[in-house]
């Protein structure tokens, strides 16, 4: 297959495709195409590229000969100009949301592989994009607070006296949170950590943190695929009004609450983030869906008239762009290998992963809930 991989926006500083993915997929016989100056966020020269078996083309040519087109982010309608019909666009199409772009992708006779949809199987592991972003994303939001913060994250001893742990609470026990909660220990803070799927708890104590419990009044059970369920509206306020004596405590939050498919949930309203100290910091790595913190917004830090800085700033994999890109690369690197197995797609129909992961083929959205959401907002 000839595989170009689509400029990321310009505020993104991941690659869909480094160095060693090109080599891989070398060597399993795709050819790859990139256009100049591709490399330019991570300093990657053309030089660098081609060394690694890239044939590096203008852009219009690399659109034009792909057969997979490789991003990071989903694309505007716009920037699929000069893609042929029939090509696979493969990558984070962020199916619930951009739907313009899953739009643009039917109406263009392109094809959509999504990573977001890719099987939480262990086999998948090794393709699961949404994991190895989400991992490097729950290490860098420790990595965030503990900069803002005007305080350091361990005891310390000294001649001059003894300065407390910083408390810090992670809010959603997931791939992000795991990584937050063990981030945040190896720094030597205190870390307490809840999540509505109990099965949790475990893992959590074994990182050496506190696993929280509140009363819901029922038992949240998760779906086939490990997601949470949502909880209504009268468990959200149940929750909410348990949390906020730890919240209050904290020095650091950590929210990575999500819902497939979903806005994600609001755990943290404004009394809850009124009763922190002034200089502490919420991380909200919900904020691009919705948010779990009312205040946060996508993008950027906020700090509120208590003194307590709300950091929205997404994607937090970006910022470690380098790992990131990697693990991205060898994610989509996997997929492909997979997917063609020897140059021809597998069928759908056959196929687990083919068939999770293909959201548009032949004009056509196949998930279901993505062609809800779709006529839900037309
Ligand atoms: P996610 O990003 O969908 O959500 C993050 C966390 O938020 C989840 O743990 C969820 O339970 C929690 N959450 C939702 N509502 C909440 C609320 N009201 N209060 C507190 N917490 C709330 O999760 P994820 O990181 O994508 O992981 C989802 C599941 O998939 C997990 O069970 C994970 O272990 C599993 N998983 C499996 C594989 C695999 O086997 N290939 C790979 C990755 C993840």
């Amino acid at each position: 297959m000839i595989v170009t991989a689509l400029p990321s926006p310009p505020d993104e500083r991941r690659l869909a495709v480094v160095p060693p993915a090109i080599e891989r997929l070398s060597k399993l016989g795709h050819e790859v195409r990139l256009p100049t100056g591709y490399g330019a966020p991570l300093h990657l020269s053309d030089e660098v590229l081609s060394a690694a078996g890239a044939t590096m083309v203008p852009p219009a040519e690399a659109r034009k000969s792909a057969e997979i087109a490789l991003v990071v982010t989903p694309p505007e309608p716009a920037s699929l100009e000069g893609l042929q019909r029939g090509t696979f666009v493969v990558g984070f199409l962020d199916p619930f949301f951009a739907l313009p772009t899953v739009r643009a992708l039917a109406e263009r006779g392109l094809r959509g592989m999504c990573v977001e949809l890719m099987p939480r199987s262990t086999y998948a592991q090794k393709m699961d994009a949404l994991s190895s972003q989400a991992n490097l994303a729950g290490y860098a939001a420790v990595v965030l607070a503990a900069q803002r913060i005007d305080k350091v994250l361990p005891m310390m001893s000294t001649p001059a006296g003894t300065i407390a742990p910083a408390r810090v609470f992670v809010l959603g026990v997931g791939v992000a949170g795991l990584q937050a909660i063990a981030t945040a220990k190896r720094l030597g803070a205190r870390v307490d950590a809840y999540d509505t799927r109990p099965v949790v708890a475990e893992q959590v104590r074994s990182l050496g943190a506190r696993f929280v419990e509140f009363d819901l009044g029922i038992e949240v059970g998760q779906t086939e695929q490990g997601y949470a369920q949502a909880l209504t509206d009268e468990q959200l306020e149940r929750q909410r009004a348990q949390m906020a004596k730890v919240v209050a405590q904290s020095d650091v939050v950590i929210t990575t609450a999500q819902v497939f498919g979903r806005a994600a949930p609001r755990l943290l309203d404004a009394a809850a983030i009124g009763g922190m100290k002034p200089g502490s910091v919420v991380v909200d790595l919900a904020a691009s869906t919705g948010g779990n913190v009312e205040g946060s917004v996508a993008g950027q830090e906020v700090v509120t008239e208590g003194g307590v800085q709300i950091l929205g700033l997404h994607p937090l994999a970006a910022s470690v762009a380098r790992d990131a890109s990697l693990m991205y690369s060898a994610n989509l690197t996997h997929l492909i290998e997979h997917a063609w197995p020897d140059g021809e797609l597998r069928s759908a129909s056959e196929d687990e992963v083919v068939d999770a992961v293909l959201l548009v083929d032949d004009g056509a959205v196949r998930h279901e809930a993505v062609r809800d959401q779709m006529e839900a907002t037309a």
